[in-house]
């Protein structure tokens, strides 16, 4: 993959982290707003966050003495973008059964569920800390980073969440994550209020059928 490049070695090889889970669940809304269609049922809005903080489950895997640059180990498999069409599928399935298979709005959960879990890595592969992202998995299982990683890494463990690195983490994921989000946001609905505009003005122009026309 142009522009990545693959990392092993680090300071740290035992230090155990990730962006923060709300941050994440922070893209699947600003997502959900600005792709998802007028009328969404709620479970869209649930299923979206989950597909954004899913991957990070993968931390088990220490628990269950899996290493960190396994196959299954924490931004393995669970962080690669096939996982994310994996999830998508089986979600669409299962709480999306009644769209019409292959219809318009069938492909775009798909598309939607599967981009947002492949955020989660992509978003990871800008942070400073741990190892790489295996975003190719299965097919390479190379751990990527890209060249330029400003996103603080944050702690795993909750305690010390709460020091001072977990406050630098929330002041860097605020500055190149939650602002660019925010202004997305407003574009978003900025466009919006204007096609509403549009649509009402072209409604308003259209001529009304006389009542004793014949
Ligand atoms: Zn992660």
């Amino acid at each position: 993959m142009a522009g990545l490049r693959p990392w092993r070695l680090l300071s740290n090889k035992e230090e155990k982290t990730l962006p923060t889970v709300i941050t994440h669940s922070a893209v699947a809304v600003a997502s959900a707003k600005v792709f998802g269609p007028e009328e969404v049922p709620n479970r869209f809005w649930l299923l979206s966050v989950f597909c954004a903080v899913i991957p990070d489950a993968d931390v088990l895997a220490f628990s269950f003495g899996i290493p960190y640059d396994h196959f299954f180990g924490h931004r393995g498999f669970f962080h690669s973008s096939f996982f994310g069409l994996l999830l998508s599928v089986f979600l669409v399935s299962v709480f999306f059964r009644t769209e019409k298979t292959f219809s318009r709005r069938w492909w775009f959960y798909l598309i939607y569920f599967s981009l947002l879990s492949a955020s989660h890595g992509i978003l990871d592969a800008f942070t400073n800390g741990g190892l790489g992202i295996a975003l190719l998995s299965p097919f390479d299982a190379t751990r990527y980073f890209f060249p330029w990683r400003p996103i603080l890494v944050s702690p795993i463990a909750f305690a010390r969440f709460l020091s001072k690195w977990g406050l630098m983490t929330l002041k860097s994921e605020l500055f190149w994550i939650w602002l660019p989000l925010i202004i997305v946001l407003i574009g978003s609905s900025l466009i919006r209020c204007e096609q509403t505009r549009e649509t009402r003005r072209a409604g308003d122009q259209t001529p009304q059928p006389k009542a004793n026309s014949r």
